[in-house]
C-alpha cells in the first residue's frame, strides 16, 4: 500500500484504552519510535496498569541493554512522555488527538466506550477531531462508528502482537470513515515505523484474522480428535510451512479467550458453520486457560 501524500499535523497527545499486551506495545511504540510528547494508557483496572508499568521498564530496560536506545531517552519516555491512568472516568483522555482502543475483544464493551469516548472529544465541532481507532481483531468497524457522534473519525487500526517487534498495521475503513481520518492514521502509523496494508472491505475479522484464525482453531480440531500431539502440530506447521511459530504457540501468545472472541464474531457474521469455534477452545477458555497471559494455555509458562 502506497504512503499518503497529504500532510498532517501528527498528535501531541495520544492516548491507548486497554493496558493489556496490545494497548501496551501500541503506547509504547507511539512514546518510542513516533516521539509524540505526551501518551495516556487508561485501563479500568489499576492492577493492569501496575502490570503494564512493569512490563515498560523491563522493556526498556532492554533496549538500553542491547545500545538500541540510550538511558536518557528511556527516562524521557518513562518520566516525561507516557502517563497512566484507570478507572471508569475517560476525562484523562479529553484532550487527545488520536485515540487507539485495545481493550478486551468484546462488541458491547467496545460500543460503550465508542459512545462515551465520542461524546468526550466530539461534543464541539472541529477542523481536526479526535480520531478514534479501534485496534479489534473482527469486529465492524461500520458498527462501532454507527455510536459515535462524529463516524467519519473511526477507524480500525490493527496493530500485530508483539507491537514492538512486529512490522504490519492492517487499516480497515468503515463505510464512514473520512479520507482525512484514513490519511492521519497512515501518517501516524508510518510516524511509529509502521508499514500499513487495507482491508478495502469491512468484513469480519479484515485480511489477518479471516486467514489466520479458521488456521489456528483448525489446529485446535486436529488436537481435538486426538490426530496428533501438541507438539507435533506445531513442529509440523512451524518446519513444514516456515512459520516462527506452530499454531497452538501462536494461539498461547495471542490469547485463547481473544482467539475464541474472534472465531465467535466470524462464526456470528457469516452464519457459515465453517467457522464454528472449536470446542476443545470453548472448554479451555471456560477453565481459564487463555495461554501465557494467564501461565496456562496449550502450553505452561
Ligand atoms: P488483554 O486481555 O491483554 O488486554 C485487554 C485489556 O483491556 C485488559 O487490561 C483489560 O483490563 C482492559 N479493559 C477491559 N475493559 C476495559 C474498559 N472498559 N476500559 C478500559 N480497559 C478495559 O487483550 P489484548 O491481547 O491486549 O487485546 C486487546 C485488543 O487488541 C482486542 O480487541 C484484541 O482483539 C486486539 N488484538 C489482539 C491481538 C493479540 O495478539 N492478542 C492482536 C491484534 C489485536
Amino acid at each position: 500500500m502506497s504512503s499518503s501524500t497529504t500532510t498532517h499535523t501528527l498528535p501531541t497527545k495520544f492516548s491507548v484504552i486497554g493496558a493489556g499486551q496490545m494497548g501496551t506495545g501500541i503506547a509504547v511504540v507511539a512514546a518510542m519510535n513516533a516521539k509524540v510528547p505526551s501518551v495516556n494508557i487508561h485501563d479500568v483496572f489499576p492492577s493492569s496498569i501496575e502490570k503494564s508499568k512493569k512490563f515498560i521498564e523491563s522493556l526498556l530496560d532492554k533496549y538500553v541493554q542491547k545500545g538500541t536506545l540510550t538511558q536518557q531517552e528511556k527516562e524521557i519516555i518513562l518520566g516525561e512522555r507516557l502517563s497512566f491512568s484507570s478507572g471508569t472516568d475517560l476525562s484523562p483522555m479529553a484532550d487527545s488527538q488520536f485515540v487507539v482502543e485495545a481493550a478486551t475483544e468484546n462488541t458491547d464493551l467496545k460500543l460503550g466506550l465508542f459512545k462515551d469516548l465520542s461524546e468526550l472529544v466530539h461534543s464541539k465541532p472541529s477542523s481536526s477531531p479526535t480520531i478514534l481507532a479501534t485496534n479489534t481483531s473482527s469486529i465492524s468497524i461500520t458498527k462501532i462508528a454507527a455510536v459515535a457522534k462524529d463516524p467519519t473519525t473511526i477507524i480500525g487500526m490493527h496493530f500485530m502482537n508483539p507491537v514492538p517487534v512486529m512490522k504490519l498495521v492492517e487499516l480497515i475503513r468503515g463505510l464512514q470513515t473520512s479520507d482525512a481520518t484514513y490519511e492521519r492514521t497512515v501518517q501516524l502509523a508510518e510516524a511509529m515505523q509502521k508499514t500499513c496494508t487495507l482491508s478495502i472491505k469491512d468484513s469480519p475479522g479484515f485480511i489477518a484474522n479471516r486467514i489466520l484464525m479458521p488456521y489456528i482453531n483448525e489446529a485446535v480440531n486436529v488436537l481435538h480428535e486426538g490426530i496428533a500431539t501438541k507438539e507435533d502440530i506445531d513442529k509440523t506447521m512451524k518446519l513444514g510451512t516456515n512459520v516462527p511459530m506452530g499454531p497452538l504457540t501462536l494461539a498461547d501468545f495471542i490469547g485463547l479467550d481473544t482467539c475464541l472472541a474472534i472465531m465467535r464474531v466470524l462464526y456470528t457474521e457469516f452464519a457459515d458453520s465453517k467457522y464454528r469455534p472449536s470446542p476443545l477452545l470453548v472448554k479451555m477458555v471456560e477453565a481459564g486457560w487463555l495461554g501465557k497471559k494467564t501461565g496456562r494455555g496449550f502450553y505452561t509458562y
